[in-house]
């Protein structure tokens, strides 16, 4: 098969293609399963192989793709026809940033296979978690199980070869319960990185779980005693589970290229960042410092290399509060650099991924992550804290479609005051304008407060295409922040 591919990525560059690139997914898997209180609610197993096909020609691509490889030099020619086609009507022409041609492996590091794991142990999990969920207070338990397991073979014009297997793992516990005046609350925790190194079936450890499981029934039940989220401004103090969707919407889509060119405007995803802002604009405090990381271990947001077939990279993309990078593919960084009459990108970030054969790369978060910091631990930040709340756990979120206002809310929180944690409130909820937060930045945790959270489904595109990735976040500190309403 794979002879095969080289021949027709070679037969149309004879035709006068510049540019061809194949990935083929011998097999590409999901698993998922959901209990419910106590009762198996989903599962369900997919399983497809196929090929997708890009052509360059003239300034335009062209894209086929099929689960049906019998026909191959069929299935070039069409992703060739839809290019010669497109070609006739191109506005900015196509090019692509210069890359090295690769010859490569890549493994995400996993010891047990999780689709090689029998149902009936995995039921097992599901049952003991539920059991373990059902405390007094708990009217809801939802447990949940996601794996990915699957093979891109990419072969491209320009000599490289590349062969990735991909291994996601992702699991849920959530609690809800009612307080007095009828209101549904929820407590939940994810998987994420653990600081372990691999992510097959045995990052699924009963006692991370267990140890979890006693802990959201624990906080739900203070929840549901709780007094409402003051309304006022405070300090407010963000843990791994809440400060990882604040990065996410708030960093991460903002500075995704294509949408800083426009091109993902009819799915809300515009961006208020310009090409001119690189390298002067201040959008945080002198503390932050975020990258795009795809070289971390173990997180889905490290694949090795991209559907463009560059390298994982660990890029800043703001530098002590100065925007300095983007999220890329080979594509945007040229039209970028063009459009701009400058040089801002020197060649792709390594972020352009598509969530299946059958759909084109875009550019999509890796593992967009903020470094620790010096101000201590989480007790030290709380110490230094006048009149402040700390929050984990996201519930509901809205953002504006260039990124630039926001308003989550969280499952939980902690007053603080005069240095002193107090008091669980519930429905907190807090808002801001992306860069006047990211300036009221005063806090970075050390390294013993970073943790990498997961995120298993990232939807961008039309048609959609939902991603994995990563958030490696510490916890932070915000002034002067509206929250309660
Ligand atoms: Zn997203």
């Amino acid at each position: 098969m794979i002879n095969e591919i080289k021949q027709q990525v070679e037969s149309l560059k004879t035709k006068g293609a510049l540019y061809v690139d194949t990935r083929w997914y011998p097999f590409e898997e999901s698993n998922s399963l959901i209990m419910w209180n106590g009762n198996l609610k989903d599962t369900s197993f997919t399983h497809q192989s196929g090929i997708g096909v890009r052509v360059l020609y003239k300034g335009a691509w062209g894209f086929s793709a099929s689960s049906d490889t019998s026909d191959l030099a069929g299935l070039y020619a069409k992703a060739f026809d839809n290019a010669r086609i497109a070609a006739e009507r191109v506005t900015f022409p196509v090019r692509l940033a210069e890359k090295d041609a690769i010859q490569a492996n890549f493994t995400s590091p996993n010891l047990i296979n999780p689709m090689e794991v029998p149902l009936a142990e995995k039921v097992a999990f599901l049952k003991q978690m539920d059991e373990k969920l059902g405390q007094p207070g708990v009217t809801q338990r939802v447990t949940t199980l996601n794996f990915i397991h699957k093979k891109i073979i990419f072969v491209d014009s320009e000599g490289s070869e590349i062969e990735k297997q991909i291994t996601e793992v992702f699991a849920e516990l959530s609690v809800l319960g009612q307080d007095a005046q009828g209101e549904t609350h929820r407590r939940s925790y994810n998987l994420g990185q653990e600081g372990k190194d691999t992510r097959g079936w045995e990052s699924i450890d009963l006692s991370l779980f267990n140890v979890n499981a006693e802990r959201i029934t624990e906080e739900l039940n203070q929840i549901l005693v709780a007094d409402p989220c003051p309304k006022d401004d405070r300090a407010v103090i963000l843990l791994p589970g809440i400060m990882f969707l604040q990065t996410h919407e708030t960093i991460g889509h903002a500075l995704e290229l294509d949408r800083i060119l426009g091109y993902e405007l009819a799915y809300a995803g515009g961006s208020f960042v310009t090409l001119d802002d690189f390298g002067k604009l201040r959008y945080g405090s002198d503390k932050l410092t975020a990258r795009a990381d795809a070289t971390l271990t173990n997180s889905p947001g490290s694949f090795g290399y991209d559907d463009d077939g560059v390298p994982a990279q660990d890029n800043v993309l703001i530098d002590k509060g100065i925007l300095v990078g983007a999220i890329t593919g080979r594509q945007m960084v040229e039209e970028a650099n063009a459009k701009a009459r400058r040089l801002i990108f020197d060649g792709s970030s390594g972020a352009n991924r598509a969530t299946s054969f059958y759909r084109v790369p875009i550019e999509r978060m890796t593992n967009i992550n903020i470094d620790p910091g010096t101000d201590g631990n989480l007790e030290d930040i709380i110490a230094s804290t006048e009149k402040g709340i700390v929050m984990d756990g996201d519930r509901s979120w809205s953002i504006g479609s260039n990124r630039e206002q926001f308003h989550f809310a969280t499952e939980i929180a902690w007053l603080v005051e005069d240095g002193q944690k107090k008091q669980v409130v519930k429905n907190p909820t807090y808002k801001g304008s992306t860069l006047k937060f990211w300036n009221s930045l005063s806090a970075v945790g050390d390294q013993s407060t970073w943790k990498l959270e997961f995120v298993a489904n990232c939807g961008k595109g039309q048609p959609n295409q939902i991603m994995q990735l990563g958030h490696g976040v510490p916890v932070c500190r915000f002034d002067h922040v509206r929250v309660g309403e």
